[in-house]
């Protein structure tokens, strides 16, 4: 499994420049260091490599003088911990009895921790299928019902781990108060960070701050405080600009996530430049929120979707993806790293193709930004977007991020306040590039929070981050297929923090509930990239994803875990 900035450097080498033939000869036999996937690529599937300085050279430098850094970066040593297997677990009994996997917890109350009943049982098939009945019945979980709409969980207290290398996570846990709780008597085990990150203090503090001190509507008002909210707002843009690498802050417009900003580009670009016939290149791998506004400009313009195929690990089949570029292809949308299979994908190669072939190219970072260094002018992307809570930011506040040139070209998306240059009946103008896009008063806490954020992540250091969620990564994939039955899904020579998977004869709801019973939030079910998941006849994987808070330990409960639910 290779890094993901090694793959930005060795992609910055293979992207085309002039015409589609050069672009497809450029990624042929006897390139360089390309990926699996590309003809002739370089596979790179076994193990990980070591990471090398320049690695990071074409990224923006972030302060090495953080507290929680181990002695700067990046460093990334194989380390000696090694993954539990099955023939090293003791049989375990439920959570609270003092088994391998629990550790110190103790139940205060046993049908509130232990919902479904006793959880133990003894491994025959009427047991097994008891079991699962009673957690497919449990009321705790009628959210994952149709129609039930309630909302309202719980949970409390702490727990930490022991540092890989690169970052010290003991220190950097204690800066998530949400970390430090028991959940049905378990320390809590955040294992769902692909669905949304818990937050620092620093985020939680600088939003409170902002409501307690400056809260203000902006841009619009001569007193201390608007001036105060303003500046922070726009200076959250100003943060944003410099942790993606934009040129300027008029090509930052706040949205409130990735999937407005996707549908902000396909009702303003594509309502504009994609017409009856047009081409819309997608891959196989998208989430809804980069399939669905598509098919809504489709359905209004008379556009058609090409869809760009994976192959059985989940990778892109770029020999297929380059036929897909044709004459009438007017956008690539493609997403930077898969969130149901972890696939990071070559997007600057993606680029320079699409490029080469006069189209411009969408990124959806959602699932990149909290991960690794992004920077939007070496990938010379077209539009780049992301959410706040994915990046341990608050949720409701997103980035949308496009070359001035083209922001500049796009009719407004809403009307309103904010985004007006001047209004009569008659006629209206607008402000210029970002307000254009930013109609009636935006999330300001939400962008003063997403600035907390982005501090916080500079302050680790993006790089760090990386080298040390990589090494979990590859520590988790080991330690996962030591477990009977489980068959990974999505095992891309490339990956970041997903470790999607599902296990024989076991629906992944009840692995899921199963593992929630230890404390471990998982997601299961389509992870909303259902035709993703379909390319591997599922209908649904159980879902761990990771962060750089989580550690060994961790995944050695979720290990144990598994292998005590496959010996009931
Ligand atoms: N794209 C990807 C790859 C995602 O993982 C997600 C969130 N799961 C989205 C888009 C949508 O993000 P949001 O719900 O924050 O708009």
């Amino acid at each position: 499994m290779r890094l993901a900035n090694e793959l930005y450097r060795d992609s910055a080498v293979t992207a085309p420049s002039s015409s589609p033939t050069s672009a497809i000869s450029s990624v042929s036999p006897g390139a360089p260091d390309t990926f699996a996937g590309i003809p002739g690529g370089v596979p790179g599937t076994a193990g990980s490599r070591s990471i090398f300085p320049d690695s990071f050279a074409a990224f923006p430098t972030e302060k090495p003088d953080n507290p929680g850094l181990a002695g700067g970066y990046p460093l990334a040593t194989t380390t000696a911990h090694a993954p539990i297997h099955a023939d090293q677990v003791e049989a375990l009994g439920p959570p609270g009895s003092g088994n391998a996997l629990d550790s110190g917890a103790h139940q205060q109350d046993s049908n509130e921790v232990y919902p479904f009943g006793e959880p133990r049982c003894n491994g025959s098939f009427r047991a097994r299928e008891a079991y699962a009945d009673t957690v497919e019945s449990s009321p705790l979980f009628y959210f994952l019902r149709e129609g039930d709409s309630r909302t309202g969980l719980r949970g409390q207290e702490p727990q930490a781990g022991p540092p890989l290398s690169g970052l010290e996570v003991d220190t950097i846990r204690k800066d998530f108060p949400v970390l430090h709780q028991r959940v049905h008597g378990h320390p809590l085990i955040w294992f769902d960070n692909a669905a949304t990150t818990q937050k620092p203090r620093s985020v939680i503090d600088a939003t409170s701050r902002f409501y307690s001190r400056d809260n203000s509507n902006i841009h619009r008002a001569a007193h201390a405080l608007a001036a105060r909210a303003t500046e922070l707002y726009e200076g959250g843009r100003e943060k944003v600009r410099r942790f993606i690498g934009a040129a300027d802050t008029k090509e930052i417009v706040f949205v409130r996530g990735t999937t407005e900003a996707i549908n902000l580009v396909a009702q303003t670009y594509g309502r504009t430049h994609i017409g009856r016939g047009d081409e819309i290149l997608l891959t196989v791998m998208e989430h809804h929120a980069n399939i669905v506004p598509w098919q809504f400009l489709a359905e209004q313009t008379g556009a058609v979707l090409r869809v760009a195929p994976i192959n059985d690990a989940g990778e892109l089949v770029l020999e297929q993806f380059v036929p897909l570029l044709g004459p009438r292809t007017k956008l690539v949308a493609v997403t930077h790293v898969s969130n149901a299979l972890g696939t990071i994908n070559p997007v600057e190669t993606i680029i320079g193709m699409a490029h080469a072939a006069g189209v411009p190219v969408l990124v959806d970072g959602a699932q990149s930004a909290p991960h690794f260094p992004v920077n939007v002018q070496a990938m010379d992307c077209d539009f780049f977007v992301f959410s706040g809570h994915k990046i341990f930011g608050p949720t409701g506040i997103g980035v949308l991020y496009g070359k001035a040139a083209l922001l500049e070209g796009m009719p407004p998306y809403q009307g309103g306040g904010n985004m007006i240059s001047d209004v009569t009946f008659e006629k209206t103008t607008y402000q210029g590039i970002p307000q254009k896009f930013e109609a009636g008063t935006p999330d300001i806490a939400g962008v003063v929070g997403l600035g907390a954020a982005i501090d916080y992540l500079s302050s680790l250091g993006m790089p760090a981050i990386a080298a040390y969620e990589h090494e979990l990564l590859e520590y988790a994939t080991q330690a996962l297929s030591s477990i009977r039955g489980l068959r990974p899904i999505g095992t891309a020579a490339v990956k970041a923090s997903v470790l999607s998977f599902v296990m024989d004869g076991l629906s992944n709801e009840l692995v899921g509930r199963h593992l929630d019973r230890y404390g471990i939030a998982v997601r299961s079910g389509h992870h909303c990239a259902q035709p993703a998941v379909r390319r591997f006849g599922l209908e649904g994987t159980v879902r761990p994803s990771l962060a750089f808070y989580n550690t060994r330990d961790e995944i050695d409960v979720l290990v144990r875990a598994l292998h005590d639910l496959r010996r009931r």
